[in-house]
């Protein structure tokens, strides 16, 4: 329609189709940068058909593309932009019936953790919690599964804000087992380190407020599917319905965003793993939760379902406690203290604080989104703050 050369199935590399947004060239003028449509309506032919769109809360010319390079990323069938990750990972649980159950892990993002238990329950999804920081998680979410009940299972993998880490392609496993489909919220490793639907989820849910738009801008979700089927379409009908739409301006600025993910992840996961090295080694840290330490518990998982790097995100536990990490944080000049992560700038955040009381989070935890300021600026940063 509006596309021009198209270089999805082109055999170059996926850092080289995503910076061209997929080589799309947009008609009559032969625009590299794509027009932002801004029209929440369309005209009906005389004879009461649509020769082009129908109304805005269905879909938006703009977002063509963007679903279409997040398909192409994540190797799936379709895909869906959303007005947030939030309005995305919901979709999926309602797209499911009441009665239905789910399993979720217990370490995952704090907001959706929230939503199953205040919202989810009480419209009569059954919800069930496994210890994704335990070395026996596969066994216990095996024991959880209800085959013919459960219809979803849930994955964070690094997860929120201790990055425990699943084998993707097991939970794969014993969901499928059970009758049951398995989405994942791969915002964290993003489809430059992780490609789920490899490993056999079915969906994958991004909060493109992160990395994919790279620049703490827009507030956007996404979720990408293995098969363009039945379950597929009522989430597409979900957001229709509830309205919850990606505006077209947003839309664009998450496809100029996307353009520049792979040079921005490789940054942020070299730097990483610098300073989870150097911040492991200092006298003033008790541990330094970080995947691409060998220290890590979820390491060689990580090892074996991620490439390039163990992605842009760790946490580190101060010596002292909650206190001593407050006064960590308020000494950082550098990193910015902030929530969110996946920007251009480094963060820095107390989360216990934020996640309130049932938290599972150590209170002594700082989590560190890691931007692409240069690596010595940040390490000098951190070591001037817990040098205190
Ligand atoms: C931020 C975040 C979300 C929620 O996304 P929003 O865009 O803020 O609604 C979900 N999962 C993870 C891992 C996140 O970091």
């Amino acid at each position: 329609m509006t596309d021009g050369h198209d270089t999805r199935h082109s055999t170059h590399a996926p850092a080289t189709r995503t910076a061209q947004a997929l080589g799309r060239i947009a008609p009559p003028y032969a625009e590299i940068v794509p027009p932002i449509h801004l029209s929440t309506t369309y005209e009906r032919a005389a004879d009461g058909s649509f020769p082009g769109r129908t109304y805005a809360r269905d879909g938006n010319p703009t977002y063509d593309q963007v679903e279409a390079v997040l398909r192409d990323l994540e190797g799936g069938a379709a895909a869906a932009v959303f007005s947030s990750g939030m309005a995305a990972a919901t979709a999926v649980f309602q797209a499911l019936s009441p009665g239905d159950h789910v399993v979720a892990p217990r370490v995952m993002y704090w907001g959706l953790r929230k939503w199953l238990l205040e919202f989810a329950r009480p419209w009569g999804l059954a919800v069930d919690f496994f210890d994704n920081e335990s070395p026996a998680q596969l066994d216990e979410l095996r024991s959880l599964v209800r085959p013919g009940a459960t219809k979803l299972v849930w994955l964070e993998t690094p997860a929120n804000p201790t990055w425990a880490i699943t084998d993707v392609a097991a939970a794969v496993e014993i969901a499928h087992a059970a009758g049951a489909r398995l989405a994942i919220d791969a915002t964290v490793a993003t489809p430059v380190l992780m490609r789920p639907i490899e490993l056999g989820a079915d969906i994958v849910m991004h909060s493109a407020t992160k990395y994919l738009n790279g620049h703490s801008d827009v507030v956007a979700g996404a979720l990408i599917a293995a098969r363009d089927d039945d379950f597929w379409q009522r989430i597409r009908y979900v957001r229709a319905t509830n309205g919850a739409i990606l505006g077209p301006v947003e839309a664009w600025l998450l496809l100029r965003g996307m353009r520049t993910l792979f040079a921005r992840v490789e940054i942020a996961c070299r730097s990483a793993q610098t300073i989870a090295e150097r911040m492991a080694a200092h006298p003033r840290t008790v541990a330094v939760l970080y995947p691409g330490l060998p220290t890590h518990p979820g390491h060689e998982i990580a090892r074996r379902q991620m490439r390039g790097g163990f992605g842009g995100m760790l946490s580190i536990r101060v010596k002292g406690g909650e206190a001593a990490a407050m006064d960590v944080a308020a000494r950082l000049r550098v990193f910015k203290r902030a929530t969110s992560l996946g920007g251009v700038e480094s963060l820095v955040e107390h989360r216990a604080s934020v996640e309130g009381p049932d938290t599972p989070c150590p209170p002594d935890l700082l989590r560190l989104s890691i931007g692409l300021e240069a690596v010595g600026d940040l390490i000098a940063d951190l070591e001037q703050a817990l040098d205190g």
